[in-house]
């Protein structure tokens, strides 16, 4: 099995499945699966950092959590696990896999039973819940240099409002073909437009923008409210820069001072070409890189957040160990 950019998943070795720790390779997964036939799954991604030799926190754990029951819930799938046993369950994977700088990929999805898009009046379909952890350090993999984006024609547009809440596997076609689309033609990214023609989101990220100081983002009717995003808004406001929520026209973006992404995988990503236009300097902004440190600090619990009252949470401490010490013993119902 391949991570990103054809490195090999190393620590992919035990994954969580209903309550139970199995080996990767063991997963009693139908092909029938309705999920793999319509998309019927959400997902969440999160990271644990290490910081220092004794400490190992996961970031916002209870957030990402709290955002995958939502996404569950607005598809109508009911969970056997709470918030809390799903919590304590990422911790144990970590453990188990003895990771501690790690992305954590929760997936509930629809299984086998019904094979048409009925699910409730037919043969009963079990709603699973996995969850699977791994090393993975650059998600786009490309060293430090800024990114280029491509404003393409594709849109990021939620029929049905409260939808750009919930993150549906269903919904990465698009981003996955706007993707695809961007690094064929040598781009590293895509910026999904909004049914106005106003920047929405990249293809797995927020987007911000700088200018004259002032840092601005798209509203979240038509994108995810990332949880990066809301951390680099409390990042930016402690720093005491201006940040506005609203309407970005791609013209804005083409003349920024800065642009960047925001993502758990992501994490802070300067982007230093839209299209064919050079942002900027053409090098990481400075407030890009001011801002991309502080939240470096700030996922490991070194930076206190003055101006935010709810951060308390924001930092799980991991129990990780040497793989054959792992017993966890914990009961998740
Ligand atoms: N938008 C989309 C479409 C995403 O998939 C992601 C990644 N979850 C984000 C934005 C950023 O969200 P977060 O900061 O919560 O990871």
């Amino acid at each position: 099995m391949e991570g990103l950019h054809g490195k090999p998943v190393r620590h992919l070795m035990k994954i969580w499945l209903d309550g139970t720790l199995s080996d990767i390779g063991a997963l009693p997964i139908s092909s029938m699966a309705h999920a793999l036939h319509y998309g019927t799954g959400v997902f969440e991604g999160i990271r644990s950092y290490s910081a220092g030799p004794t400490e190992c926190f996961v970031f916002r754990l209870k957030d990402h959590v709290t955002r995958l029951l939502r996404s569950a819930d607005t598809l109508g799938l009911t969970l056997s696990f709470s918030l809390n046993a799903l919590q304590m369950a990422v911790l144990d994977v970590l453990a188990v896999n003895a990771l501690k700088d790690a992305y954590i990929r929760p997936l509930v999805f629809v299984g086998e039973g019904a094979m048409g898009l009925d699910i409730h009046s037919g043969p009963i379909n079990r709603i699973h819940t996995l969850i699977a952890a791994w090393e993975w350090r650059s998600y786009f993999g490309i060293d430090g240099r800024g990114l280029s984006v491509k404003v393409g024609e594709w849109k990021r547009c939620f029929p049905k409002s409260g939808l750009n809440e919930t993150k549906a596997s269903g919904f990465y076609i698009d981003s996955f073909l706007a993707h695809l689309d961007a690094k064929r033609t040598g781009f590293d990214d895509a910026i999904m437009l909004d049914d106005n023609g106003s920047v929405a989101e990249a293809t797995a990220a927020n987007v911000f923008v700088v200018h004259d100081g002032r840092l601005l983002t798209p509203r979240t009717e038509s994108a995810l409210p990332g949880i990066t995003r809301d951390t680099v808004i409390a990042i930016a406001r402690e720093l005491g820069v201006v940040v506005e929520e609203g309407e970005v026209c791609v013209e804005q973006m083409l003349e920024a001072d800065e642009v960047f992404l925001t993502g758990t995988a992501c994490e802070v990503a300067a982007v230093t070409k839209v299209n064919e236009a050079i942002v900027g300097t053409g090098h990481v902004g400075s407030l890009t890189e001011t801002i991309a440190k502080s939240y470096q600090r700030i996922v490991r619990n070194r930076l206190p957040l003055r101006v935010r009252q709810d951060t308390n949470q924001w930092w799980t401490p991991t129990r990780v160990m040497a793989r054959r010490e792992f017993d966890s013993g914990i009961k998740y119902t």
